[in-house]
């Protein structure tokens, strides 16, 4: 059994002057124990309200459907005091604007050893030393010190290593980061991929990452899946996805990294067009009206995702075909 098992989610929320949207389709998944997954997508695609519903810190006018299982139990289905124990607990997230996580008005000792004393019962003595030990462990100069300190004290980055800290501290069955490095220079980004890679290989915490940057995935996931309007759109390990994607809007996503063997000067290919608004995806293939590949089917059905093998896709064109009309795509 898969330490996270997401079967059959969707999301849809309620509207005032309209009729319900929904966000997420039908989307599974799973996570081993000590596993690496990234869930892509530009904003938008469906990917962050996929994990928020499973954690249930949806908008109070969202409704979640299926299942999303830790270790067997699920937890849509649990009392929101139950669930709460779980995140923070059991689950550790950390967010794009780690103040999201942290409260301004509380020093970094005080919010650090209040998870540790809640969920884990320490003295609060206790509970600092190990904070203490978190802090050095990512690398925060004079710990000591510094835990006594406010977040706004801190910069961007150090503000996620506190967060990364708070989480190896309670060493949860998964971290869930979401767009963890975006808002952080490119220095700043690559101490905190370090990080997240280190918790994963030495503690075998097992990582949901969530992000817009196929980089990000390539140098810290075993598995993918790419989300494009809410739907799951192909799905590999991530090896085999870099070598050879088999949707056309993974090949958009990897034609757009920046590449170490362009010439100077080349132009950075994007993809062309903006994805549907949440729920305004018309009938077809939603990425249709930016594929180069759409052909009169993919105005008229959804392509279902299809799983062959370790691979899953959803798309009407031929893989063959697909790969045969991108070459040198891919890292
Ligand atoms: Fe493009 Fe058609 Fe495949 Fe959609 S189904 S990605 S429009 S080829």
């Amino acid at each position: 059994m898969a330490l996270l098992e997401v079967n059959h989610l969707g999301v849809r929320f309620a509207r005032r002057d309209g009729p319900p949207v929904t966000v997420v389709h039908d989307v599974s998944f799973a996570l081993e124990a000590g596993g690496t997954l990234g869930i892509v997508g530009e904003s938008g695609s469906g990917k962050s309200q996929t994990v928020m519903a499973m954690l249930g810190l949806l908008a109070s006018n969202g409704r979640t459907f299926g299942q999303a299982r830790l270790r067997g139990e699920d937890l849509l289905a649990m009392k929101p005091a139950a669930l709460n124990r779980i995140r923070g607990d059991r689950i550790a997230m950390i967010f794009q604007d780690p103040m999201t996580s942290l409260n301004p008005f509380l020093t970094i000792e005080r919010q650090m050893t209040e998870a540790l004393q809640q969920h884990r019962r320490l003295t609060r003595r206790e509970a600092r030393t190990r904070a203490i030990e978190a802090l050095e462990r990512v690398r925060i100069p004079d710990a000591a010190r510094r835990i006594g300190m406010y977040p706004h004290e801190f910069s961007g980055g150090m503000r996620q290593r506190v967060l990364i800290a708070t989480a190896l501290m309670m060493e949860p069955d998964v971290l869930i980061a979401d767009e963890p490095t975006t808002a952080l220079d490119v220095t700043v980004q690559a101490q905190i991929m370090a990080l997240l890679r280190e918790m994963n290989r030495e503690r075998g915490t097992a990582i949901l990452l969530i992000t817009h940057d196929m980089g990000v995935v390539a140098e810290l996931c075993d598995d993918v899946m790419v989300m494009y309007a809410g739907r799951a759109v192909e799905k590999a390990r991530a090896d085999a996805l870099f070598a050879r994607p088999q949707h056309p809007y993974t090949v958009g996503l990897l034609g757009a990294l920046p590449r170490l063997d362009a010439p100077i000067g080349a132009p950075l290919r994007t993809i062309p067009g903006n994805p549907p608004l949440p729920g305004g995806a018309g009938m077809g293939c939603a990425f249709a009206p930016r594929c180069v590949h759409a052909f009169e089917r993919c105005q008229r059905e959804v392509p279902p995702l299809h799983a062959d093998g370790a691979r899953a896709r959803a798309c009407h064109l031929d893989a063959e075909i697909l790969l045969q009309s991108t070459p040198g795509v891919g890292l």
